[in-house]
């Protein structure tokens, strides 16, 4: 495939027809795609940035996986997901429970966040997305189609049932060893919409249902930029103005994105140094406190010898946070100084960036599925630590700073 893209680089239609012009939504380049032969992937000519992955799937496919989360993600919701028995009291707990848990120990922003990210935005990603697919393959051309495929791939990463399950993955693996937990009806079903979460993104072939959407552009206009939501090619004229496929406003660089990006960067570094050296969590027994920061996790975890989870852990918390912070710090000031060096690296890195920066999550809802469970009055209690709110925001800030950053601005030096 990529052979076939670099042959249309000198115009050898005869070999590979092409599919229409695109704009790498990494580097800026504007280049023809070549149709499709069913399997592989087509690469950025500059950037190596993958501009379609074909796997031969049909889009019902995608539509059964869509809409299948969107139906599970009901009962996943309102039957019960986890059950502890503590000293002969049963405890148990859904979805909202660990939200509304953290809302009356008086931190509503963090309960907010956590219930967007995993009880609305689910609803409206698979929803969105479900609708879009069955208009899709209706040959519907309504205009609110583009628009809602566009808001569905943007809420992609902020709907975090995968992430979800992970976090009760490590919440079971601790609590399981000491008192008799079982799995729900409704915990069932979140590992079911979870798993169909991963499938569901790995059989969605993007570019094919934009081109349904509205064709990509046959020539590229003399003077382009392109979409970088949807990646549609349309004159240098049109800056400012509407994409007529997905309604993103257009522009050849987003203005003031890299300013934006190095502001919340900078917020994150503040909140940085609170959220490891608070605990996450108090574990309070008869009244008496045992804070866990998020490094006392890891130990427990180890101590335990539970290493995957604890690697698993150490890399979400740890690593890739500090790779975000860095990546997002030195490309923004790489661009201030109006450096051309290694820009496919900076680029591949923030791309990378903004694929993994949600794993993070992944203590933040255990602390959250089990604020619920481990209660018992006078006797145990959660209590959410100064380290969880400082984490989450470090967490968020650098997936907002990652989605504001506009990696096309690095190849500005190149364009020139
Ligand atoms: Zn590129
Ligand atoms: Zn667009």
């Amino acid at each position: 495939m990529k052979l076939a893209a670099l042959l249309l680089g000198v115009e050898d239609a005869a070999v590979d027809p092409p599919h229409g012009v695109v704009g790498c939504p990494s580097c800026g380049r504007i280049q023809e795609l070549p149709r499709s032969a069913g399997h592989g992937t087509v690469h950025c000519l500059r950037c190596d940035h993958p501009l379609e992955r074909t796997a031969g799937r049909a889009s019902a496919a995608a539509l059964a996986c869509a809409l299948t989360t969107f139906v599970l993600l009901f009962p996943a919701n309102l039957l019960p997901l986890l059950r502890v028995s503590i000293l002969g009291v049963v405890n148990r707990s859904v979805i909202a429970s660990g939200v509304a848990g953290i809302w009356h120990q008086g931190w509503p922003a963090v309960a907010g966040v956590v219930g967007l990210e995993i009880v609305v935005l689910p609803f409206l990603r698979f929803g969105l997305l479900s609708a879009v697919l069955i208009a899709v393959r209706a040959g519907l051309r309504a205009a609110w189609i583009g628009p809602a495929f566009r808001i569905s791939e943007a809420l992609d990463q902020w709907a975090m049932m995968d992430v979800f399950l992970f976090g009760c993955a490590v919440g079971y693996s601790r609590v399981a060893p000491f008192l008799p937990i079982t799995i729900g009806a409704g915990g069932w079903c979140v590992i079911a919409a979870a798993l169909l979460t991963l499938v569901t993104r790995a059989s969605l072939e993007r570019r094919a249902i934009w081109r349904a959407i509205r064709p990509d552009a046959a020539f590229p206009p003399a003077t382009a930029l392109a979409c970088a939501s949807c990646d549609l090619v349309v004159a240098n004229a049109q800056a400012g103005t509407r994409c007529p496929r997905c309604r993103a406003r257009l522009f050849g660089h987003r203005p003031l994105a890299t300013m934006r990006a190095l502001a919340m960067t900078l917020a994150a570094f503040v909140c940085y140094p609170i959220a490891y050296v608070y605990p996450m969590e108090y574990s309070e027994r008869l009244g008496v406190p045992h804070g866990y920061t998020i490094m006392t996790g890891v130990f427990k975890l180890l101590d335990a010898g539970l290493w995957f989870f604890a690697i698993v852990i150490f890399v979400a918390s740890v690593m890739i946070p500090l790779l975000k912070l860095f990546v997002l710090s030195w490309c923004g000031l790489s661009i201030h100084a109006a450096s051309s060096r290694r820009l496919r690296s900076k680029t591949a890195l923030t791309r990378l960036t903004r694929e993994i920066g949600r794993w993070s999550h992944i203590d933040v809802f255990t602390v959250a599925v089990f604020l619920p469970l481990m209660h018992l009055p006078d006797y145990l209690r959660v209590v959410v630590g100064r380290g969880l709110p400082a984490f989450l925001a470090v967490v968020v800030l650098t997936m907002i700073a990652a989605d504001l950053f506009d990696s096309r601005t690095l190849w500005i030096t190149d364009d020139r």
